[in-house]
């Protein structure tokens, strides 16, 4: 008998026809002699119906009823599935996160999972139930309820696979697979067989949303091999596993993040120690920077620009301004009207030439490239955010069209 734990996302239980859809996946493994743990989001929308909801009242309501009111959205979804499997005769029982074991940092809006206690699913499974799990929520040692951040269900479902040791964890999305870029932008983005850990990693971090980056980092972590797979279509999907075991591809994906700000510090003394001193700044407020550009001095000064995520600008600009003031420096400019392309792919740590290809084709396209960072397996690039989509369509083609 295997232990499988299937997570399905918003999308896929949006309606009753879509969470009937779900009872019948679901169902359909139990009838096949797996024990099943399921773990759901709330249903389409409902998360940024719930953020603007809050807004409506309280724009700086504080993190902790934020989390109360979001998570109320998984527990929608929960006891829905759960009806709908009662009605297709099979034992079933919903959680939520904290009655599944879930204990959390106490990061409200962005708690990270500190274990999970299972003996509650396991004495749910031993009563051969099917089991039902509130995503992207737990509790933190105030036995308050936290939420794990936005697409956190996917982190939901592989812990419980981590902790259980299962033997499958399939994420059911409304697409396919992972493709090398996103489907509903990129129309013949290809769908891939395989795709390392690493390389998922960087794609979900720099943007491919279909899977949540630190739903990965624990997959890879707990050696947990991931399905991602449609819950609309009966076909296979993507499989994320260990590098070893597959060919690496030159490119696996083209993505794009528009949640990015650049900062840019104009006329800073051109001395040892500045760069410290503003990132330490940074990261006392737990700022992360990403990309980081200094230009060459000249006439004693030099300009440092970085990027921050859109949420972080305004807070990044006043701590730059304090910085200009105490330190020294001309003025503090902030751009949100920027987006990051990136390339990944494991194969381009022994092919010369990937990056020239990239740039060749935002040439072609006559975009300017702002700022540009690399690592062994990825190529990222800053431009200006209203050229995002035709820059990937750009780069994907020349990576992709021409083999
Ligand atoms: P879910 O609600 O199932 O968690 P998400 O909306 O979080 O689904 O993620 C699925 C979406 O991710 C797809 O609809 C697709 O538009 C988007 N996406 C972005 N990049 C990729 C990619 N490289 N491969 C597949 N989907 C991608
Ligand atoms: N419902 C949450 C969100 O929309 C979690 C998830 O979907 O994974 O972010
Ligand atoms: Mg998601």
């Amino acid at each position: 008998m295997s232990l499988i734990v299937q997570k399905f996302g918003g999308s896929s239980v949006a309606n009753a026809e879509r969470v009937f859809n779900v009872a019948r996946i679901v169902t359909d493994t139990y009838k096949k002699g797996n024990r099943v743990v399921v773990v759901v989001s709330a249903q389409g929308d409902t998360t940024d119906d719930l953020i603007e909801k809050a807004n409506e009242i309280n724009p700086d309501a504080s993190k902790r009823e934020k989390d109360m009111l979001l998570a109320a959205g998984e527990q929608i979804s929960i006891a829905l599935l759960a009806m709908a499997i009662e009605r297709l005769g099979c034992p079933v029982v919903s959680l939520l996160g904290w009655q599944a074991g879930f204990q959390t940092t106490s990061a409200y809006t962005s708690a990270r999972i500190k274990s999970v206690r299972t003996d509650r699913i396991e004495k749910e499974l031993d009563k051969n139930n099917i089991v039902v799990v509130a995503g992207f929520q737990g509790i933190n040692r105030y036995e308050d309820v936290t939420t794990l951040g936005r697409g956190g269900s996917d982190t939901s479902a592989v812990a419980i696979a981590a902790a259980m040791h299962a033997d499958l964890c399939q994420i059911f999305t409304d697409v396919q697979g992972v493709y090398t870029a996103d489907p509903r932008k990129i129309p013949n983005a290809k769908l891939l067989k395989t795709i390392s850990y690493d390389e998922m990693l960087e794609l979900a971090t720099l943007g491919a949303q279909v899977l949540n980056n630190r739903s990965v980092e624990m997959a890879k972590k707990y050696n947990i091999e991931l399905e991602v797979l449609s819950s609309f279509t009966n076909t296979p999907g993507t499989i994320v596993k260990e590098a070893k075991k597959m060919e690496k591809l030159l490119i696996s994906g083209v993505a794009k993040d528009t949640d990015i700000a650049r900062v840019s510090v104009i006329g800073v003394p051109d001395e040892p120690g500045l760069a410290f001193k503003m990132f330490s700044r940074l990261a006392a407020k737990n700022i992360n920077i990403d990309i980081i550009l200094q230009s060459i001095g000249r006439d004693g000064t030099k300009d440092i620009s970085f990027t921050v995520a859109k949420s972080s600008a305004k807070e990044a600009e006043e701590v730059m301004n304090e910085y200009v003031s105490n330190v020294g420096g001309k003025k503090v400019l902030v751009d949100e009207k920027v987006a990051k392309v990136s390339i990944v792919g494991a194969g381009m740590e022994s092919h010369a030439g990937v990056a020239t290809k990239m740039f060749e084709a935002l040439y072609d396209a006559h975009i300017n490239i702002r700022m540009i960072s690399t690592s062994e397996i990825k190529v990222s690039v800053l431009i200006d955010e209203e050229f995002a989509d035709a820059a990937v369509k750009a780069i994907h083609a020349k990576f992709f069209d021409e083999d």
